[in-house]
């Protein structure tokens, strides 16, 4: 004789499909931890605004990562603009998979794994119309069933502002490092800052610090600087949020040149002497120095 529905759930107690969720989502809650504890360092970079260079640090900072032997993985999870694959030239890379069910990062050069959405879209045209769910579960199929390995630093790129992405990874990431953001110096983009520390703030992600990018530009043959988005805001803003200040980049065309080839501006095989590389080189020891990482 078959039991009756309401006999099926005792009193108090699960039925079986919710006892059979439940354990899915411990059994990927157990995954998601163990993939993410082989990873010592999560740094998610983020901005208030599009466009002050946020990918631009992202990218960069792994590859400086990378080339000081740190074993790296780059995320981009900028879900409507990943712009990570173009910026390092691997933008007709597309995402592979394990018979397990695994996805298998994209190398690029001997210590670096990246992942983006941007490989798994047919074209760089396409565009991408998902709601705040379907991105959770992107991200966190990124960081939970990518096979990362063990890694020094996993750098996660995440687009401006504080909606569902960067919500997602603060959530998902349990023991993340903290958040690196990036501005431009001027007013408007200053006042979205602000709300990212609160974001952070409100999540329990430490502000490892605020770079600001685009800060005046020196003239290579006079060496004269010029403050063309005005200068210091960065500066001011990190005394007045109480949260370090990692350094400013200044603007050089030689970015938005590398940017368009897709290799990064702070290459090793280029030589570290423009004002950008150099003051570039000096964030990234504050960073790892934060760290007590060998150099
Ligand atoms: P975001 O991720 O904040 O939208 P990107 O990193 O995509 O911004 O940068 C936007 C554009 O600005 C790119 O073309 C990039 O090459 C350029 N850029 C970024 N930083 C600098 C800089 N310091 N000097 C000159 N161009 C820059």
């Amino acid at each position: 004789m078959f039991k009756k529905k309401n006999e099926q759930k005792p009193e108090g107690g699960a039925s079986p499909v919710e006892t059979v969720k439940a354990a899915k989502e411990a059994e990927e809650a157990r995954a998601l931890r163990e993939n993410m504890d082989r990873i010592s360092h999560k740094i998610l970079v983020l901005s208030g605004k599009g466009g002050v260079g946020k990918s631009t640090v992202a990218v960069n900072l792994a590859a400086a990562l990378a080339a000081k032997n740190f074993r790296t993985g780059l995320l981009d999870i900028d879900i409507h603009g990943p712009s990570v694959p173009k910026l390092l030239g691997i933008d007709s890379e597309k995402l592979t998979g394990t018979e397990d069910g695994r996805i298998l990062p994209v190398d690029y050069g001997n210590s670096m794994k990246v992942m983006s959405v941007g490989f798994m879209l047919s074209s760089s045209n396409d565009a991408v119309i998902w709601r705040g769910p379907l991105k959770y579960s992107i991200i966190k199929q990124f960081l939970k069933d990518v096979t990362w390995g063990d890694l020094d630093y996993l750098i996660v790129d995440s687009p401006p502002g504080t909606g569902d992405e960067p919500l997602s990874v603060c959530q998902l990431i349990e023991k993340a490092e903290g958040a690196v953001i990036v501005t431009t110096p001027q007013d408007v983009a200053l006042i979205d800052v602000r709300k990212s520390i609160s974001f952070c703030r409100q999540l329990n992600m430490p502000v490892l610090g605020v770079i600001e990018n685009m800060s005046g530009f020196v003239c290579p043959h006079c060496g004269k600087k010029s403050d063309i988005f005005k200068n210091g805001g960065g500066l001011d803003l990190a005394r007045e949020m109480g949260v370090p200040f990692l350094g400013s980049i200044p603007i050089e065309p030689a970015i938005v040149q590398n940017g368009d080839a897709g290799i990064p501006f702070h290459n090793a095989a280029l030589e570290n002497t423009t004002p950008a590389q150099k003051a570039f080189s000096d964030i990234v020891d504050i960073l790892c120095k934060r760290k007590g990482e060998k150099q």
